[in-house]
């Protein structure tokens, strides 16, 4: 195989036409061709430049310093003659990832989740969506694929790994497009992911893994080296020689019964805030001068006293009421896989050092209460940012895409005065990048669920810090943050595991 690199073609070319620029670049007919990578120069005319792996016979007189040899690392474990037990807490992505290295490198692997599977879990959103009835265990966060799965399920992440490949192959495996593989943000939306996890679990339950859904971990017993022994449900006593923890930044209950157990867990810096929503045609207007289809993405950075920041920004999207408890509003992002709701959202977050708060889940489920008790409903808290930046209060400029619903509430009284203020110098500093986002936007929150507010500490082998055979990942661990980040963790974890069985 070569890899040929800077291969380019208009935006509006037909991509067939890339086997025809191979060969010609070679000059030989090739046997076939898959796209690496596929990235859009913007510079002069818009332009797709792709990377691609070529299958072309006599390879060795195609090499140069442009064309290389390409040679593709098997990422698969290596299955290991065991009979160890892995349980697993939580299947979100850094749960299924974990779970699906290890089932194929030969464990017996129990997965516990407090949600239920897909379809099941899809009926009881729906039903919150609509008619504002919230399942505490079924919803948003909680249930088969976890809280990325009502999302808009960007796999992008700023983290270079060789794993990226193998959590992307797992994913077309189990019916993502091939695309995902290549593609500069790759983008699945939340009624494609919803199957593909549903394909995941399916393959990992014909091979051997089991799954107890709607059961949630309440309880741990240890030895008394303080070595965890079993995990505890309602349903029974489970045990174990791994216990992996990958339970999400929502798990408040797991949090306390940790902490009463005695593990080593210590606060971290958090950051709240709210979803702005503009049209999409004035992002597209910006970005592309709207010469392709796509809806496009923006990312903002303010410098201040305090970072403040731009968050999982979903183009073509909707808000969502993305809370686990009830009465409280948290708001989130969601996209379907042809993110065409006509309505850009992001979250604009600000950094709260963890200074400013005691219990970091009891400060965020305060905002997110107050938040209640003010629109007195599941309403969510809206106001034009215009509005916002002159200290006034009028009716949206358009409805938000949030479904159940807004009320009118002044963020001039959400923040303290110093946030207030870089808050609003932020907002300045994003209109000067982005020419009508104050005068073309409203902002609807709270949005409290960005990161999780401790972090299970664990030592260079990824177990607990001061519990043995404890392995936190993911975001409810504070290893991770977004979906592939928390993928990738759960198969690091998973790797110590299996070496860890090999010798
Ligand atoms: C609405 C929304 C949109 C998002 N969009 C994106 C996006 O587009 N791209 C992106 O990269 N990231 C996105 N994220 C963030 C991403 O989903 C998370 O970072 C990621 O899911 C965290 O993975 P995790 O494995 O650590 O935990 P989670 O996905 O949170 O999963 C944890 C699971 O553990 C279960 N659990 C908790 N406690 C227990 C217990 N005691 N017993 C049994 N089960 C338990 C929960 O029910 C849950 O299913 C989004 C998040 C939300 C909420």
């Amino acid at each position: 195989m070569l890899l040929v690199n800077d291969i380019k073609l208009s935006v509006d070319s037909n991509e067939d036409k890339l086997q025809t620029k191979i060969e010609k670049l070679l000059h030989a007919k090739i046997n076939s061709y898959e796209i690496k990578k596929k990235s859009l120069d913007a510079r002069k005319e818009l332009l797709y430049v792709y990377s691609v792996i070529v299958d072309v016979d006599n390879e060795d007189k195609y090499v140069s310093n442009k064309i290389k040899k390409y040679i593709k690392t098997d990422l698969n474990p290596p299955h290991i003659n065991t009979n160890k037990t892995v349980c697993i807490v939580g299947y979100g992505p850094s749960g299924i990832f974990s779970s699906y290295r290890l089932v194929q490198a030969g464990f017996k692997v129990i997965v516990f989740e407090k949600g239920k599977r897909i379809n099941e879990r899809v009926k009881d959103v729906e039903k919150f969506f609509k008619e504002g009835i919230l399942d505490e265990d079924s919803n948003v966060q909680f249930g088969e694929g976890g809280a990325g799965t009502f999302s808009d399920a960007k796999l992008t992440t700023r983290i270079k790994n060789q794993y990226i490949d193998y959590i992307l192959d797992v994913f077309v495996k189990h019916g993502c497009k091939q695309s995902i593989k290549y593609e500069h943000h790759p983008h699945v939306g939340t009624d494609e992911i919803r199957k593909v996890i549903k394909n995941i679990t399916d393959y990992l339950i014909e091979n051997g893994c089991e799954f107890h859904f709607s059961e949630e971990v309440t309880d741990f017993i240890l030895d008394d080296s303080r070595c965890i022994k079993k995990v505890v449900t309602k349903k029974g006593e489970y045990a174990c020689d791994y216990l992996l923890l990958g339970i999400g930044h929502s798990a408040y209950n797991t949090i306390v019964k940790l902490q009463e157990i005695g593990v080593y867990i210590e606060p971290k810096d958090i950051a709240i805030g709210f979803r702005v929503e503009h049209p999409q045609s004035l992002i597209d207007t910006r970005q592309t001068n709207n010469m392709i289809e796509e809806a496009n993405e923006y990312l903002l950075r303010y410098k201040g006293d305090k970072g403040v920041y731009s968050f999982c920004m979903c183009p073509g999207g909707l808000v969502v009421p993305a809370m686990s408890d009830k009465n409280t509003i948290v708001t989130n992002g969601m996209s379907y896989s042809k993110r065409d709701s006509g309505i850009a959202n992001s979250a604009i977050l600000i950094q709260v050092p963890m200074s400013e708060f005691n219990d970091g889940y009891i400060y965020l489920k305060t905002i997110e209460s107050k938040a209640y008790a003010y629109s007195n409903s599941y309403k969510a808290l809206a106001q034009n940012i215009k509005d916002f930046m002159n200290n006034e209060l009028n009716e949206l400029i358009f409805p938000s895409t949030y479904c159940l619903g807004t009320v009118l509430y002044d963020y001039n009284n959400f923040f303290s005065k110093k946030d207030l203020r870089i808050i609003k110098e932020a907002l300045l500093d994003f209109d000067k990048k982005i020419p009508g986002f104050i005068e073309h936007g409203i902002m609807v929150g709270p949005e409290t669920r960005s990161s999780c507010p401790v972090r299970i500490k664990r030592d260079e082998f990824g177990q607990s810090i001061n519990t043995k055979n404890l392995y936190p990942m993911g975001e409810g661990a504070g290893y991770g943050g977004g979906i592939m980040s928390c993928c990738l963790d759960g198969i690091r974890i998973a790797n110590i595991i299996i070496n860890d069985g090999n010798i």
